[in-house]
């Protein structure tokens, strides 16, 4: 049994490495990732530790990056890859664009944005929110709502709830409240080049958690045309039998990589826990076997 998607307190997890590597072992897994987002720090840590101290099993380089495709921000997992020359990358890419950078940024191009509506709201300044935290979007929909006088103003659904403020306005590029994040992420076909140049192979992530894809397979299907991607999370917490062995399928018959992971996240996602997922997930070893270079 395996678990090629774990994160820790480096990224969003609340387990540190070690807790991690203790649970990987009483699960028995016998080799596990640590994926954390846009970070390899737990890579670091783990070199200033005895690993075998806590866990008898192989650890497989990994991380987590975001990107932004078709509008949308998806995940890929990142496996085998050199962690100096990777955390390179990270630094130059990533770490400038903190979560506190891009939520200012989205709450105030919806503050711009929002002008033909006239809406009532507090000046940006006043808020009282989070940006290390909180979602850009979240904050601008509660001022919204915050002032009844809007109601009149907008469109009933978008005042229905925030679902729907989500799903048809800010991710709506026909839309004035459309939040453009091109510039904030690489795409899947830049992530995959860096990723083959730090000598790894590169997974889509969980693809059922897309759920404003309809049709998931031909969705993959387009995206291996756009990006060089090596293969798809086959197995996760999440997936039904079918699904997996629906996509299993389709990475036999298109020669790709298979992958599988928990997404454990601790206390942060305590229904899902480290190698088991929600109780009965359990991912053959020999999965890796086409990929994995020791
Ligand atoms: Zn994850």
């Amino acid at each position: 049994m395996i678990d090629l998607h774990i994160h820790t307190n480096n990224s969003d997890g609340s387990d540190s490495i070690i807790e991690v590597l203790k649970k990987a072992e009483k699960q028995k897994l016998s080799y596990i990732s640590i994926t954390d987002h846009e970070s390899v720090n737990g890579y670091g840590q783990l070199r200033d530790i005895n690993i075998k101290d806590y866990y008898s099993g192989k650890i497989i380089p990994g991380v987590e990056l975001k990107n932004y495709y078709k509008d949308r921000v998806i995940d890929i997992l990142a496996y085998n890859i050199d962690i100096d020359k990777f955390n390179n990358y990270l630094d130059k890419n990533y770490k400038q664009k903190t979560h506190r950078m891009l939520e200012t940024k989205n709450l105030t191009c919806l503050y711009k944005q929002s002008k033909g509506y006239n809406l009532v709201l507090d000046p940006i300044e006043s808020l009282d929110w989070d940006p290390d935290s909180d979602w850009g979007s979240v904050v601008f929909y509660n001022e919204v709502k915050k002032h009844p006088e809007n109601e009149a103003k907008v469109p009933k659904d978008l005042w229905e709830s925030f679902a729907n403020f989500k799903k048809d306005y800010v991710y709506n590029r026909n839309n004035m409240f459309f939040l453009d994040k091109k510039d904030d992420y690489p795409s899947p076909k830049q992530t995959v080049e860096q990723v083959h140049l730090a000598g790894g192979v590169a997974f889509l992530a969980h693809v059922y958690e897309y759920k404003w894809v309809k049709d998931k397979i031909e969705y993959i299907t387009e995206l291996l045309k756009d990006s060089n991607l090596d293969g798809i999370e086959c197995y996760y917490s999440n997936f039904t039998e079918e699904q997996t062995e629906g996509l299993l399928d389709y990475c036999k018959r298109n020669k790709l990589y298979i992958s599988g992971g928990t997404d454990y996240h601790g206390t942060k996602r305590p229904s899902v826990d480290v190698g088991i997922g929600k109780g009965n997930l359990n991912i053959p070893e020999n999965i890796i076997k086409d990929w994995y270079i020791k």
